[in-house]
């Protein structure tokens, strides 16, 4: 079976103390996670290393960084190398946020760049895709995040592709409280996946997780992870809250 992953996106939210609290809670919870199953927290920079001490003894649990730079060293002041979150022990990295994408200009050519050295590192990367409103409503969303795909992950070799996570992110979707219904992730996750599989073949693209990311809540991911092409979720604002986050975790097939 693929991975199944619940993985918490906290952004630029908690106090260095509330997040300890935070995931001192959902680890408390000692919720045992199956081989297929993961949990991942993408915290803030600065928080990096507690949180991989937290869940050091915890098998299946990881930690995420929310960003990290396309270039591999050098005098880029403010900026965090895929090889600095490798020498602490980071395992996965998300890129691509839409947030990143409006807010910081990142291009499909640059996550291409960053994708490529978190991969020389050995970091996961969970590359994040979707269509902002517009799209939806002209009815071209399976272009747009085909392109956002082909342009940013296309160049892999067969051999690296099932190292990359997808996370789908209708931009709609995000913090709006307007989830996609679970017919139209899975549509989507669907048409990923048919869109992986002609450029990978159909063995490699049945075993990339995509997850759906776009107010997830403890009350609708039972519905939405149980779809057959939806691996579980990238979760935002339900993510900072333990209870919530301890369901999304249970919903996962
Ligand atoms: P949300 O955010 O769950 O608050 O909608 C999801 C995300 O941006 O990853």
């Amino acid at each position: 079976m693929r991975k199944q992953i619940a993985a918490a996106n906290w952004k630029m939210n908690c106090t260095y103390q509330q997040g300890e609290d935070l995931l001192d809670n959902i680890l408390g919870a000692n919720i045992a996670l199956a081989d297929h199953r993961q949990v991942v927290f993408a915290v803030p920079f600065p928080y990096l290393i507690m949180a991989n001490s937290e869940v050091a003894d915890e098998p299946n649990y990881f930690i995420a960084a929310q960003n990290c730079y396309n270039k591999k060293s050098g005098a880029y002041t403010g900026e965090v190398s895929a090889e600095m979150l490798h020498s602490i022990g980071i395992k996965y990295c998300v890129l691509g946020h839409s947030e990143r994408r409006e807010y910081f200009q990142e291009s499909n050519k640059m996550l291409a760049e960053k994708i490529d050295i978190c991969l020389e590192y050995g970091i996961t990367p969970i590359f994040c895709c979707g269509e902002p409103l517009s799209i939806r409503e002209a009815g071209t969303q399976n272009g747009y995040v085909e392109t956002q795909l082909k342009e940013s992950l296309f160049h892999l070799a067969d051999s690296v592709i099932s190292k990359i996570v997808i996370a789908y992110e209708p931009i709609w979707a995000i913090g709006t409280g307007k989830t996609a219904s679970s017919d139209q992730a899975q549509e989507m996750h669907a048409h990923l996946r048919s869109v992986l599989a002609k450029q990978y073949g159909p063995l490699l693209a049945n075993n990339i997780s995509i997850l759906y990311g776009g107010s997830v809540k403890a009350n609708n991911a039972v519905e939405l992870f149980a779809r057959p092409d939806v691996d579980g979720g990238l979760v935002g604002g339900a993510s900072l809250n333990a209870e919530e986050f301890i369901a999304i975790i249970k919903a996962l097939k």
